[in-house]
């Protein structure tokens, strides 16, 4: 196994996991097996716990781990699966050493970060790496590990020592360290400073590390003269200091680097040249041209619980980006704050509450992504409301399918307090309720997770058309409650129909509103599938039609041509 390490120096926030994403398209596109890896220093054992707020959404994976979002760039960008072990957390790490400690596995030893927490990163790392993540038998031929934090951060320190000794027995062509850095610019004279890079990496190297390459963050491109001195001062050859400076959109990346000749300098570090064909990016070069010269865009509302933080949808906003691209068009994603809909909002913040309605009246279409907690909700009501009865294209995810449940048992039906007991314990009218398997105790890793399928009960059904005819679906969950099973039957008897079950047909997965131009609601979350060139097919269908051109492409496509 040869293996591409990414470390970061000065700031955090550098694009770190797009950087390294885009050395394994270029090492992919080059012919060669990636498999990647990310490390969070952090002490949560997974991303499960953590806010969207803080920290961007939670990325979950075909085996129900809830990840750091940097998988959710390696999976697109790769086009890749991976496994829950594919992120390292400490919290992780920790867990397995002081379970074996409790076993008595060390035999008496003092149990220590060096050797056995080291050892354990080392071994966790040897082991993850050969899991084949692409589809095909065998290990990949690189991993390309990311180590998330900045260099000198302490909780990183295990990490790094722990690569140190790797880099030392896997040996000299086994392993390529790249230092991803910023130079940044001073005063008026726009000098580029290399001086927080030169610190960086003098601190790398005080660690027993020596970057083979160096990826410079830059808002325009580096001064050759910046380039000498990075090499003189840094210790690295001249043609292995590569500048990620600004670009219209991240699928540039790939292309900066393979124009700078980064292909060419890992491989001979890794002596895989001989193996390895030139870069093959066509479909890359096509993507990021084609995106950067759309005319026309769609307006998307967006409505939300975390629109502060574009990361919290980060999938969404992927996924959507995608369709779009399928469809010539560029997204315009208009983000609601749910709780601004709400009456409450037109007595205390009059203007946004305007302003929030105004944007959804905007709108071509509508999606209401997953979410925890009541924040909101009553305003996400609204917004089904509004979409159903307008005939907007509407798009619920998990929270955003319970939504339009709700709001159709309140609106159609007439259960005024009809709600799920995620908000109201005591509903006289629960229609979303607890799943029986769930934890009201622990929260991580509790709920239900991952791939699960999904069959379809009918052909003759919008969404079943866009998965190209297909009998089911294998599609990523995460959620505690679902539609209680006992009011299927009224809410069919009036209208809103559940085409999509799971294998027990008592789990609600897909609801449609077949009078509507596009109502879907889905349990399961298709953005964490979605890949560039292969756009979701609810997303796409949910553009298409916000753009009048579903039945069209329905009745093209309908024999899976
Ligand atoms: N809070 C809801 C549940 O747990 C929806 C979860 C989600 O949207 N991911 O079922």
């Amino acid at each position: 196994m040869k293996y591409v390490l990414v470390t970061g120096g000065v700031v955090s926030g550098l694009g770190k996991g797009v950087t390294a994403s885009s050395i394994g398209v270029v090492l992919k596109a080059c012919g060669l097996r990636v498999t990647s890896i990310k490390i969070d220093p952090y002490l949560n054992t997974d991303a499960g716990t953590m806010s969207p707020f803080e920290h961007g959404e939670v990325f979950v994976l075909d085996d129900g781990g809830e990840v750091d979002l940097d998988l959710g760039n390696y999976e697109r960008f790769l086009d890749v699966r991976l496994t829950k072990n594919n992120n390292i957390t400490t919290g992780k790490i920790y867990q397995s050493v002081l379970e074996k400690e409790r076993k008595g596995d060390y035999l008496g030893k003092t149990v220590q970060v060096v050797p056995h927490i080291t050892d354990a990163i080392k071994n966790w790392i040897e082991s993850v790496a050969v899991i084949p993540v692409d589809g095909k038998e065998g290990p990949a031929d690189v991993c390309v590990i990311e180590l998330g934090g900045t260099v000198g951060d302490i909780e990183s320190m295990p990490f790094i020592e722990a690569l140190r000794q790797l880099s030392f027995s896997v040996g000299p062509d086994n392993f390529c360290l790249i230092h991803v850095s910023l130079i940044p610019v001073l005063g008026v004279v726009g000098e580029q400073k290399t001086k927080p890079t030169q610190h960086s990496v003098r601190e790398l190297r005080a660690l027993g590390l020596t970057p083979h390459l160096l990826a410079c963050r830059s808002a325009q491109p580096l001064l050759e003269n910046t380039k000498e001195k990075l090499s003189q001062f840094c210790h690295v050859p001249i043609g292995n200091i590569l500048n990620i400076h600004d670009v219209p959109n991240i699928w540039h990346v790939p292309l900066l680097l393979r124009n700078q000749n980064a292909h060419h300098s890992i491989l001979k570090q890794l002596n895989l040249l001989s193996i390895a064909a030139p870069p093959n990016l066509q479909a890359w070069t096509k993507r990021a041209e084609t995106y950067d010269n759309l005319k026309n865009s769609v307006r998307i509302a967006m409505v939300g619980k975390y629109v502060g933080l574009a990361d919290s949808y980060l999938s969404v906003v992927k996924a959507l980006l995608h369709a779009c691209i399928a469809c010539s068009l560029k997204p315009s994603i208009d983000w609601i704050a749910a709780s601004d809909l709400e009456d409450e909002s037109a007595k205390l913040t009059p203007k946004d509450h305007a302003a929030a309605w105004e944007t959804l009246r905007n709108a071509e279409c509508v999606l209401v992504p997953g979410g925890f907690g009541d924040r909101g909700v009553g305003g996400m009501i609204l917004a089904a409301k509004y979409a159903r009865e307008n005939n907007i294209p509407y798009l619920g995810i998990c929270l955003g399918m319970q939504i339009s449940v709700i709001e159709f048992a309140r609106s159609v039906l007439g259960l005024k307090r009809a709600n799920s007991n995620e908000f109201d314990s005591e509903t006289p009218n629960p229609v979303v309720i607890f799943m029986p398997e769930g934890s009201r105790t622990h929260m991580g890793s509790t709920m239900r997770l991952g791939s699960r399928r999904t069959l379809f009960q009918t052909p003759d059904c919008v969404t079943s058309k866009l998965y190209r005819n297909a009998e089911y679906v294998d599609e990523r969950h995460r959620h505690r409650y679902e539609v209680n099973p006992e009011v299927i039957g009224v809410l069919e008897e009036a209208g809103l129909k559940f085409v999509g079950k799971d294998e027990t047909g008592k789990r609600m997965e897909i609801l449609e509103l077949p009078s509507h131009p596009f109502y879907v609601g889905v349990q399961f979350h298709p953005e964490f599938k979605s890949r560039p060139g292969r756009p979701s097919a609810l997303f796409l269908g949910l553009i298409l039609a916000a753009t009048k051109q579903l039945e069209a492409y329905l009745n093209t496509h309908q024999n899976g041509c």
